[in-house]
């Protein structure tokens, strides 16, 4: 390797994408923190504004493909105001646990607020926590969600193996996150969208246009579907597979520990 070679490689090691800037890996999980503590009062109804409500559709599709039971262990990770956790708690019951976990304490309050507001307490803990080094016991949980968290993390092969380490053997994960459209002319008026309308809905409604231009870049900078379902077989996952939803804007990426 010439000098050249090796200042590269360890340019690549050190640096990461935050949107469509590279910065130092040090420092995109503050930057990340920044939008979020930002966006947190105003996520749900902007979640609505933005997806025309599609997300909740998205949101359901995945609680029906979890197969949660009664009684299951189930962590909602990147959880933020809790939309998944909240249908998770009604099903796991008296007997079952929904950890909400997310690594920014505004979206955490949030949510904790709007899940107490609609009654929900009983079976729901609160966690603080990074997803690429989670606080649990190995084997603990029967199902692991993470939706439209993934793409924030520093080191997405760390937050997969993670959440392998945490889930019980015969666990299952599921991955709900934008991805790549399946046909070039849905792309290219998503593209038209995600940069022209989105960034000015959110400089109007919550004030913080550049935190949407964010959202818009980090989707793009995300794995495709086919890249993600092999990070998760390196992980350890097995079994794997996606589903494409509203033509491949989200997928919803799925794999076993066995
Ligand atoms: N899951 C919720 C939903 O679908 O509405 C919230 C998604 S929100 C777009 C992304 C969430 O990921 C934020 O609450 C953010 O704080 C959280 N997050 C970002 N990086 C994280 C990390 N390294 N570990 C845990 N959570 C993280």
């Amino acid at each position: 390797m010439t000098e050249h070679q090796q200042d590269k490689a360890q340019t690549e090691q050190e640096t990461t994408h935050f949107g469509y800037q590279t910065v130092d890996k040090n420092d995109k999980e503050s930057m990340v923190a920044g939008v979020f503590h930002s966006v947190a009062q105003q996520y749900d109804i902007m979640n609505d504004l933005m997806s025309f409500g599609i997300h909740r559709l998205w949101k359901r599709f995945t609680i029906d493909a979890s197969g949660v039971r009664p009684g299951n262990k189930v962590l909602d990770l990147a959880g933020g105001t809790g939309d998944l956790t909240a249908k998770f708690s009604q099903l796991v019951g008296k007997d079952g646990k929904v950890i909400l976990a997310d690594i920014n304490s505004s979206m955490l309050n949030v949510g904790r607020d709007k899940l107490r507001d609609k009654g929900l307490v009983q079976n729901i803990e609160y966690v603080q926590a990074n997803a690429e080094f989670l606080p649990f016991d190995d084997n603990t949980f029967d199902v692991c969600t993470i939706a439209f968290g993934l793409r924030n993390v520093t080191n997405k092969d760390n937050a997969l193996k993670s959440i392998f380490r945490v889930l019980k053997p015969g666990g299952r994960l599921l991955v709900l996150e934008f991805s790549k459209p399946e046909h070039e002319f849905l792309s290219k008026a998503y593209d038209f969208y995600s940069f022209n309308v989105l960034p000015q809905m959110g400089e109007l409604v919550a004030k913080d246009g550049e935190s949407y231009r964010y959202l818009a870049e980090s989707i793009r900078m995300h794995p495709d579907q086919e890249t993600l379902k092999t990070m998760m077989e390196d992980a350890g996952f097995e079994q794997t597979s996606y589903h494409n939803l509203t033509g491949g804007i989200v997928a919803l990426h799925k794999g076993y520990k066995f």
